[in-house]
């Protein structure tokens, strides 16, 4: 077996236990291969181990992957800060934006989704660590925002992303990932996603709901940047 392909049984291990410890169905858990900096030949033999969800970060390293792995019925997910220049070619070679947290982009991936695909999915990134980073929503103002991407005619919205500040400590984990689980739940809208869980906190994300954990390291091993 590769060690990518050991990877995958390893966290399937982990994701199930998980579960199982929080009485859910392990079927409702998506494991989104997060694959930014690592080459498409990683994301074949991920492919062929039976991974289906790819997320990247960088949308032009996105694309060149994309081009190099059209023969595979792969599924996209884009997971990184949004510029408004990027937001077209997000809106034509995406299934999933996971990171939107502004309305203006949520808008013109609207306007710029072709008409021949289906809605794209999105889920709004919310900030649940404060002055600890930059990327996300306010909790205070996502209630407007949900309400107002949830009427753009071309996308539909999913649900919630977050990425709380790093924490080894289970009880901090599991009290940021409640936070978002809380803030789905008082939206008065049918939502059914909540991306949030990576390498090192998946099992406290699942015990707070997680329908997409987002792995990179503990699947394709530790990236480096330094590497064109
Ligand atoms: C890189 C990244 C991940 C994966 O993180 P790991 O700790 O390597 O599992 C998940 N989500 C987002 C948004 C990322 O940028």
């Amino acid at each position: 077996m590769s060690t990518i392909a050991a990877n995958i049984s390893t966290l399937g291990a982990r994701i199930h236990a998980a579960a199982t410890k929080a009485q859910r169905d392990p079927a409702a858990i998506g494991l989104l291969a997060v694959s930014k900096t690592k080459p498409a030949e990683a994301l074949r033999e991920a492919y062929a181990a039976g991974l289906r969800d790819f997320g990247e970060n960088y949308l032009q390293e996105a694309l060149g992957k994309q081009a190099e792995l059209s023969d595979l019925p792969l599924c996209w997910h884009f997971i990184g800060p949004i510029q408004s220049n990027k937001t077209r070619a997000i809106a034509e070679n995406f299934a999933w934006v996971h990171s939107v947290d502004r309305l203006k982009i949520a808008q013109r991936l609207s306007e710029q989704r072709p008409a021949e695909l289906p809605p794209l999915n999105i889920c709004i990134q919310v900030n649940v660590s404060g002055e600890a980073s930059k990327s996300g929503c306010a909790p205070q103002d996502l209630p407007a925002l949900a309400n107002a991407i949830n009427a753009l005619p071309n996308l539909k919205l999913r649900g919630l992303m977050a990425i709380p500040e790093p924490t080894e400590d289970r009880a901090a984990q599991s009290a940021a990932f409640a936070t978002v689980r809380n803030l789905l739940d008082s939206l008065n809208l049918p939502l059914d996603t909540l991306s949030m869980g990576m390498s090192h906190d998946l099992e406290a994300a699942i015990e707070q709901g997680a329908t997409w954990v987002r792995i990179g390291t503990a699947l394709f091993g530790a990236r480096d940047y330094g590497q064109p």
